[in-house]
């Protein structure tokens, strides 16, 4: 009993006391009836007393011990165990409890590897993430969290990062922290969206989730935000796209309409005015084909653009029958076309059809817009750099259509390729474009992994050069 305190004596004592009191209770009864004197009584109770207390110290001491072990556990799941001296029952119980601590410690391992997986997974996420408590305080949150408050920085500083902060000063949007208020109060899922300003703005939805009970570490919401960014701009890409169509369409079919309905009225016997309405309806008929012909070619080429063309496409062949397509159009505008191809130039790997529906809209436009009496300009080489926009490494082909006339202004330069995209809007519907021809320009380029770029200095007119991969060896 080296290291015996008070509390254990008195404990000890205490467990002597309870196995003395039948003996005590017969030696005090013979007392009172006077078969033992009262002094020789008090003495066996004393007896008895140390007797029991030796009995208590030697057998009892290793329950002690085990109490004392149990209560260090508590403190410290590490604590030595004691080392037991007599009891076999004692030992029993020690093992018991060691078994126990082993389990507790496997258990503690098992939640805390357990913890340490469900942070994983949560950063494992592309979507923020974070979990808040009944005070609307951030409990714990993914990495995309971390990264999208830009709090990883001060994450363990005194501004605590995101951790501990409340809602409110993490996203500032109202319509969120009502619905995190609603979630909480209603326990119902919620939804809200918001739109985060900076660096470049976005919009994200909210989906807050009350969980059915409040776990121990305060968990009692999910907040999961997804961005929507992209969807909302391709929701609306695809509103504008139908619109604009819609319009385009609407403008000739209005007019058509129009012609229709004086032939039937007042020019009904007028032949000079019939003959006339009746070429602006072919006009307006020819528009809404090209354009309704230039619709389904796009479609048809987003849907194959993910597939890359395999056929060597011979350029020079291919150039030369896309300008005679053109010839009429040009002699019309008294422009020459020009062909410059480096001999022996090698084949691009493409689709023919859709290359000389590339050079045919490119040619078109330097017809159109290159002014009358201009020039085109063809010219085919091997180019052994690509320009940043083309993917891959090594030489291509760099195919240019140049012409010599009004040229374009730099600031629409860079939104030429958008769909109905037009510089000038009436220039380009009285010279009979659809405003599609360059965006079928760029898609089929994307599809062939080549790259359009466009120079241009107004008044001294626009080069579109368009670099294709090559057929090598
Ligand atoms: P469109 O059918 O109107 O020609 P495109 O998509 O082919 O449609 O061209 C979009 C716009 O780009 C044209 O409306 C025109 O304003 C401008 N553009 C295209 N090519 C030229 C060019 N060679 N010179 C000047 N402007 C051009």
């Amino acid at each position: 009993m080296g290291q015996t305190s008070p509390a254990s004596l008195r404990r000890l004592a205490a467990w002597a006391v309870g196995p003395c009191l039948p003996a005590w209770a017969v030696l005090l009864g013979l007392g009172l009836i006077g078969r033992l004197s009262w002094p020789t009584a008090l003495i066996s109770c004393l007896v008895v007393f140390l007797l029991m207390a030796v009995v208590v110290l030697s057998r009892l001491a290793d329950f002690d011990r085990i109490i004392r072990y149990s209560e260090d556990l508590l403190a410290n799941p590490d604590a030595p165990a004691p080392l037991l001296q007599t009891s076999a029952t004692a030992q029993r119980l020690l093992a018991s409890l060691t078994a126990l601590r082993k389990l507790w410690a496997d258990r503690r391992e098992e939640a805390d590897a357990l913890a340490t997986s469900r942070q994983d997974i949560l950063d494992s996420l592309p979507d923020p993430f974070f979990l808040l408590d009944r005070r609307r305080r951030v409990v714990s949150a993914n990495a995309a969290a971390r990264l999208l408050f830009d709090l990883e920085r001060t994450t363990d500083q005194r501004m605590g990062g995101l951790t501990g902060r409340d809602l409110a000063g993490v996203i500032r949007d109202p319509k969120v922290l009502e619905a995190a208020d609603l979630a909480l109060a209603q326990n119902r899922k919620t939804e809200a969206q918001f739109t985060l300003p900076a660096p470049v703005e976005h919009t994200f939805g909210a989906l807050i989730v009350p969980l059915s009970a409040t776990a121990q570490n305060g968990t009692a919401l999910i907040v999961a935000l997804h961005d929507q960014t992209e969807r909302l701009k391709m929701d609306r890409m695809r509103a504008d796209f139908v619109a604009n169509a819609s319009h385009e369409l609407r403008t000739p079919l209005a007019s058509v309409l129009g012609f229709i309905e004086t032939l039937r009225g007042p020019a009904r016997d007028d032949t000079k005015a019939r003959e006339e309405f009746l070429e602006i309806m072919l006009k307006q008929a020819n528009r809404m084909t090209r354009l309704i012909d230039d619709l389904l070619s796009l479609s048809r080429i987003e849907l194959r653009e993910h597939t890359r063309p395999t056929e060597a496409v011979d350029m020079e062949a291919l150039l030369r029958g896309a300008a005679e397509l053109l010839d009429r159009q040009a002699k019309e505008r008294r422009v020459t076309i020009t062909l410059n191809v480096t001999p022996g130039l090698a084949p691009a790997l493409g689709d023919a059809q859709e290359l000389s529906q590339v050079f045919h809209n490119l040619i078109s436009n330097a017809v159109k817009y290159g002014g009358e009496q201009g020039r085109v300009e063809l010219t085919a080489e091997k180019s052994d750099t690509r320009p940043p926009s083309m993917p891959g490494r090594g030489p291509c082909l760099k195919i240019s259509v140049r012409d010599f006339g009004e040229g374009i202004p730099r600031e629409h330069i860079p939104r030429l390729t958008e769909r109905f995209y037009r510089v000038d809007n009436a220039r380009s519907r009285e010279l009979g474009g659809t405003g599609l021809g360059l965006a079928i320009v760029k898609h089929i380029t994307n599809r062939h992994r080549g790259a359009l770029t466009v120079d241009s200095d107004v008044g001294k007119g626009a080069t579109f050069t368009v670099y294709l991969p090559m057929v090598v060896g």
